[in-house]
């Protein structure tokens, strides 16, 4: 079995199928790290025994800032504004869900063993991934969690037109405290006039995540950067250290969705003709998280186990399934 992709769900499906003589191809380089520097907060902490490493249960308090206001009770123009800023559509998110809440985190880096890394995947055809530098892996069945655009067009299926705005890039900005914190606290931003849209204090630094202006990649920091201290109640610029502040710029953002019967053919169409298994955020194009992760893997293995015929009727009776 090839997995393509060593980020959360790549890595959770290469410890779950680990008795299966698996080859994890990523192509980041090993010392870059896994490419998510925002927020990361865990709900199901059974993930954590196939990630390789710690989860530590905190409370996290979670409240949305507006024109001046604080509010921790669900506000549905606010929850739709902040949706369609960060996905240009209405749905359910985060923001959703306010006040305490109990989470997990991730202590140190997620297990790297057994990933070949500076592997891009840029082809597939005769049961064969070819990756960048001419290396071929033969295989029977692949789990892949590259972008569902890449993977369909390392297969050689067209896509002109589907997916023109693909997801949005996010710029992270880490800023650190220069007094003590041990807290865990979110605040969602559905202001339309900048573009950060969620902050959190989380230990000693904050993690800020913004949507840039789209021609110029600017973070529209000076218009944001008083609201951001002001409700974390830092208001002296003594409490924070202005001169090591990292930027990331995440390429793989929020989905901007397709349309959901073309996206379940393209999955359908991977796993009949390719004997690809889409798993993850940017593989299945849907706005999920990590609490996705294990149920769709058990779904995967189910499906291995039906064979092409069985999947077949699984399919006509699921209408092309759900995931
Ligand atoms: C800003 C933000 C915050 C989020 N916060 C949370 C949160 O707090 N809690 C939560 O549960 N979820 C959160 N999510 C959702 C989701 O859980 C994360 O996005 C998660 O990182 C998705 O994991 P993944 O493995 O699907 O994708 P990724 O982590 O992106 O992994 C994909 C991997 O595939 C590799 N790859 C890509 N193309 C190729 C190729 N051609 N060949 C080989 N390898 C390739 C990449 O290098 C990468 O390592 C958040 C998402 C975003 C965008």
């Amino acid at each position: 079995m090839v997995i393509i992709g060593a980020g959360l769900a790549g890595t959770a499906a290469k410890n779950y199928f680990s008795n299966r003589g698996v080859t994890t191809l990523d192509s980041r380089n090993s010392e870059s790290g896994w490419s998510h520097k925002a927020l990361m907060r865990i709900r199901d902490p059974s993930l954590g025994n196939y990630l390789g490493c710690k989860l530590r249960k905190i409370k996290a308090y979670k409240c949305i800032y507006y024109e001046g206001k604080i509010y921790d009770t669900y506000q549905h123009n606010l929850s739709n504004m902040y949706s369609m800023k960060v996905s240009g559509s209405i749905t359910n998110r985060s923001i959703d869900n306010l006040g305490w809440e109990e989470r997990y985190l991730m202590e140190g880096e997620m297990s790297s063993e057994g990933i070949s890394f500076n592997k891009k995947v840029i082809s597939i055809k005769d049961n064969k991934v070819i990756c960048d530098d001419n290396s071929e892996y033969h295989y029977d069945e692949i789990i892949n969690t590259m972008p569902l655009p890449d993977i369909a067009k390392a297969c050689g299926i067209k896509t002109e037109g589907i997916f023109e705005k693909k997801s949005k890039i996010i710029i992270i900005k880490i800023i650190p405290l220069l007094i003590e914190s041990d807290v865990n606290q979110t605040v969602y931003f559905p202001s339309l006039s900048y573009g950060l849209y969620r902050a959190t204090l989380q230990g000693n630094k904050i993690i800020a995540e913004i949507i840039p202006d789209e021609i110029g990649l600017g973070d529209h920091w000076p218009s944001f950067s008083k609201d951001l201290f002001k409700v974390f109640g830092l208001y002296y610029s003594k409490l924070y250290d202005k001169n090591n502040i990292t930027t990331y710029y995440q390429t793989n953002g929020k989905i901007m969705p397709i349309n959901n019967e073309y996206r379940k053919y393209l999955i359908l169409e991977l796993t009949e003709r390719f004997g690809i298994y889409s798993l993850g955020r940017y593989a299945t194009w849907r706005n999920i998280t990590s609490e996705d992760i294990l149920p769709d893997l058990e779904k995967i293995s189910q499906l291995m186990e039906m064979g092409k015929y069985g999947r077949k009727y699984y399919g006509k009776i699921t209408n092309g399934g759900n995931r």
